[in-house]
């Protein structure tokens, strides 16, 4: 008979020891097994047995709308990707799900990053259809990791890079340059795949802004 190697994998990848039928399937395996690797403990342990995988602990979820808990103005918990920092941001799209990017209580930049979400909440309000974040606050050295200009806004935690979800980027572009009275760098129309908006100059208005340009 031909041996299945990968079924043979499988059953141990999918081995559930709380159900019966599969605790009487390696029963039945064990009348296989020489009874004297049975016997041997160490020896069984080393050949069948490997610690189990920590499923789950290194995972990454995206955020969903089903899981964002309700939005509390003023307390940020900074080491929960789907805490809300406004009603429709969260950490992770602060962050990119990246600790690193979290900025210090208190400071500064984390004024400015929920300046800026209670902005873009009014914008997300009036496009009324989901937005995504490429990228937000980015301290100096991961600024200088992605290849960020040194003196980048997103260094300050008040720019973002925004996209439409539904992938209707150029419509979402020319809305933003209807309703952001800040700065804005065409992303899409250069081919970058995102809006570039910043505090510079102001934030929302119904009315454009000034400050623009190219990418
Ligand atoms: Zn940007």
């Amino acid at each position: 008979m031909a041996f299945d190697d990968q079924k043979f994998q499988d059953f141990f990848r999918f081995y559930d020891h709380h159900n019966p039928r599969h605790q009487n399937a390696v029963l039945e395996l064990a009348k296989h097994i020489p009874a004297e690797q049975l016997a041997d403990e160490a020896n069984w342990v080393r050949i069948f047995r490997t610690a189990p995988p920590t499923p789950e602990l290194e995972q990454r979820k995206p955020p969903t709308e089903s899981v964002r808990l309700p939005y509390e103005p003023g307390r940020i918990d900074w080491h929960d990707n789907n805490f809300r920092v406004s009603r429709h941001f969260t950490v992770g799209e602060v962050t990119r799900f990246d600790p690193r990017r979290i900025p210090p209580i208190g400071s500064a930049v984390e004024r400015a990053v929920l300046a800026l979400a209670t902005d873009l909440d009014k914008l997300r309000e009036d496009w009324n259809r989901p937005i995504g974040v490429t990228s937000w606050n980015r301290p100096p050295a991961i600024n200088q990791a992605v290849g960020g200009v040194s003196n980048s806004q997103h260094i300050l935690g008040s720019a973002v890079d925004l996209y439409d979800l539904g992938g209707n980027d150029r419509q979402f572009e020319d809305f933003l340059d209807r309703h952001w009275g800040g700065a804005l760098g065409y992303g899409i129309r250069s081919g970058r795949g995102f809006t570039h908006l910043d505090m510079r100059g102001g934030g929302f208005k119904r009315g454009s802004g000034s400050i623009r340009w190219n990418y």
